[in-house]
């Protein structure tokens, strides 16, 4: 069933734990990581990401979530990941998410605060849940203290923006660590969870280490969003040559998805939500 991530994000708040965000870009990717969920029986955040539309269009993506996400056996968050394209995020709101990314966290504070406030305002006359992103999550691992969300502008936006979610830099980085596992600021992450009422997100999850995101999700962040670990585990299995058919291919790249999945609700203690049936 489709569900709102409302409730989920307050609980893992509430409770220092988190739940994993996996990108699908396929059938077999949103096939593995829902089974990895069943039979796990937790709740899945399922996204599609803007940025791979080249891939998959978000019609497309819009029919695999709902069609899988309505029949899984557990609560099921059919999530629009960096949303760039106002209109395009509106749409998705629209067609079916239940909760969206709105990314402008490459603009200045006061046009980041105008456009999501524009998507905040739209998103919850119907009932849909709205992250943005303050402090830019970057797609390289270089230290620059700058880079790291400040507090004070974290709570101007939270309050101004009555956003549902806030994905914050701490040191994680979207793709590839060039320079192994990255150090992140759990001082900054604390001194944010201490200071804002709404659930702390993290990107750039992959590679980024288990004691650290254990560590993450304890002090605070509710959600990491996992790609490139995916991505990378369905290529590997197709490298292993362990099969004869295409199908049989297909079926190892569904392992290695699923398998990765189940380890990451491990590392997230994803487990101390207590399911409601
Ligand atoms: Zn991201």
């Amino acid at each position: 069933m489709l569900v709102s991530s409302k409730d989920y994000l307050e609980d893992a708040r509430k409770n220092h734990y988190a739940f994993p965000h996996f990108n699908y870009w396929d059938s077999n990717s949103i096939r593995a990581e829902i089974k990895a969920a069943e039979e796990l029986k937790l709740p899945v955040i399922l996204a599609w990401a803007e940025k791979h539309s080249p891939e998959i269009g978000m019609e497309d993506a819009l029919v695999l979530g709902k069609y899988f996400g309505s029949k899984a056996k557990v609560p099921v968050i059919l999530h629009l990941d960096h949303g760039v394209t106002p209109e395009l995020v509106k749409k998705g709101v629209d067609e079916g998410f239940t909760s969206v990314m709105i990314d402008a966290s490459d603009k200045d504070f006061d046009t980041n605060v105008a456009i999501t406030q524009e998507i905040v305002e739209y998103a919850h006359a119907r009932g849909v849940v709205v992250e943005a992103e303050i402090g830019h999550v970057g797609t390289n691992s270089t230290e620059d203290d700058s880079k790291y969300t400040e507090v004070d502008a974290a709570k101007e936006f939270a309050q101004r923006t009555q956003v549902d979610s806030l994905a914050i830099s701490i040191g994680t980085s979207h793709g590839v660590y060039k320079t192994g596992t990255p150090k992140l600021n759990f001082d900054r992450l604390a001194e944010l969870r201490n200071a804002l009422s709404i659930p702390l997100v993290l990107h750039g999850g992959s590679s980024s280490g288990n004691e650290n995101l254990r560590k993450a999700a304890e002090l605070g962040i509710t959600k990491v969003n996992i790609y490139t670990d995916l991505a990378m585990a369905s290529l590997h299995a197709t490298q292993k040559k362990t099969f004869t058919t295409e199908p049989e291919m297909a079926a190892a790249q569904r392992k290695a998805i699923e398998d990765l999945s189940k380890h990451y609700y491990d590392v997230f203690e994803t487990n101390k939500y207590v399911y409601q049936v």
